[in-house]
């Protein structure tokens, strides 16, 4: 069996292995290098215990807030265009306390074999960045860190079997010396790691490879069609032919699909990264300052800060006020360190998330286009999901299975 993967992100990669690993031949196509697309300038968390739908009572309502506010960490803007109005209507239905309870449980399903796999992907000896340790909850005030704990029991009542620590900042600081005094309340939780994505993805794309498979890079695919024994891909360097496809285009993937007459409500979140080595004590650990939702990790290559969820995604400019206020907002939480005066010019990143009004992915085949699989719409959440979303679309493919835990991720749901 040939199966084509559409998209050579974090997700479309996971695909890649998880299929070539049970001996699967695979094609990966990509229009750009592996890796630039949304997967490239995130912070790199494979964080269970920060899986969580955004959708919930009272989102909407802060970011609508924060639509005219420049500096706003979660920005929605309501704007007169009917494809964004239909999501943002699905949004407010998905936002209640029951949905919400349902997407936790979904998305805890399906990480159950997360670190399984990432620990695969080392034993078959792919080497990338990975740091355990967890993630550090940072809270300037009670109230500010006051929603993490019952987001985790929540995550209790569905099974999840990871802990969280409370510690006072002294003992944070044992850990992560480059907290500042600012800091008063931390929540450690235990099994969460961070990995550099673009190693990740490049080991992936190497040991695929490696395995005999093809990546292709700058090749656009233009438009697929069925034929009578599986699919034929139109790109820019000519036709390629599968018995299966899976689209994992991430943000991309409506105009991909739109022409087979498949809407799929995905729309752009856009965010902002930027790494630096900076000066003084540097964190080297992940770190979530919760009042403004910016997440912190310290790689080898330097510290990289990323934060805004900003809906709906425009163009992928680099907005450099915000960025620095971003990186301010993040120095705020940190006892000395700052960008080095030479790193004034560093441009940073801004990618976009692909999300669905649910949060919860698109997983599984299309009905009514037979052998068109979808591995789509992770939203702030592709590289937690990437390497379990893998192992299922394999297991969906090849055993036809689709277990009953995978209904609320179905591609047809209703929304
Ligand atoms: C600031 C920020 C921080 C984040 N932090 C985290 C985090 O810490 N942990 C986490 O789990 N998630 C995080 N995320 C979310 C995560 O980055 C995304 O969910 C994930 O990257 C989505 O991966 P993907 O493979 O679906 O999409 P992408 O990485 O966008 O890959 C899709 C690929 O498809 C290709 N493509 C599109 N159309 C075509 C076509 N027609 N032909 C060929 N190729 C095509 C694109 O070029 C692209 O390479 C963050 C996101 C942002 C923006």
């Amino acid at each position: 069996m040939r199966v084509a993967i559409i998209g050579g992100g974090v997700v479309g990669l996971a695909c890649a292995w998880s299929l070539a690993k049970r001996g699967v031949e695979v094609v990966v196509i990509e229009r750009d290098v592996i890796g630039e697309g949304a997967s490239k300038g995130n912070t790199g968390w494979v964080s269970p215990t920060i899986s969580f739908p955004l959708a919930s009572p009272g989102t909407l309502a802060m970011g609508l807030k924060s639509a005219f506010d420049p500096n706003g960490a979660l920005v929605i803007r309501p704007e007169l265009d009917t494809r964004w109005l239909r999501w943002l209507w699905a949004f407010r239905g998905a936002a209640t306390r029951e949905r919400f309870l349902r997407g936790v449980e979904a998305l805890h399903n399906l990480n159950r074999r997360t670190f399984e796999v990432l620990d695969a992907y080392q034993a078959d000896g792919i080497s990338f960045e990975m740091h355990g340790g967890g993630i550090l909850t940072l809270g300037k005030t009670e109230k500010g860190i006051a929603w993490f704990a019952p987001v985790f029991e929540d995550l209790k009542k569905v099974g999840f079997e990871g802990q969280i620590e409370t510690l006072t900042p002294e003992e944070a600081r044992k850990i992560e010396p480059a907290i500042g005094e600012q800091v008063k309340f931390v929540v450690r939780t235990t099994i969460d790691r961070y990995v550099q994505p673009q190693s990740l993805m490049r080991g992936l794309a190497d040991r695929v490879v490696e395995l005999g498979q093809t990546v292709l890079e700058q090749t656009t695919v233009k438009g697929m069609r069925p034929t009578a024994s599986g699919w034929e891909i139109d790109t820019n360097t000519g036709p390629i032919n599968a018995d299966r496809v899976i689209v994992a285009t991430g943000a991309l993937s409506p105009a991909l699909l739109k022409p087979l007459g498949i809407e799929v409500p995905i729309v752009p979140a856009k965010g902002y990264s930027i790494t630096l080595r900076g000066e003084g004590i540097r964190p080297s650990q992940a770190l979530y300052m919760t009042e403004s939702k910016i997440g912190v990790s310290g790689f080898d290559e330097g510290v990289r800060i990323a934060g805004v969820f900003e809906l709906p995604g425009k163009d992928l400019t680099i907005d450099k006020r915000r960025l620095d206020v971003v990186v301010k907002d993040a120095c705020s939480y940190l006892s000395d360190w700052h960008p080095s005066t030479s790193e004034t010019s560093v441009e940073g990143w801004a990618g976009f998330r692909p999300a669905t009004p649910d949060s919860l992915p698109l997983l599984g085949p299309v009905p009514g286009h037979d052998g068109l699989y979808l591995a789509t719409g992770h939203g702030m959440l592709g590289v937690t999901l990437a390497p379990s979303t893998g192992a299922l679309l394999a297991d969906m493919i090849l055993d036809g299975v689709a277990p009953a835990w995978v209904a609320p991720m179905r591609p047809d749901r209703r929304f």
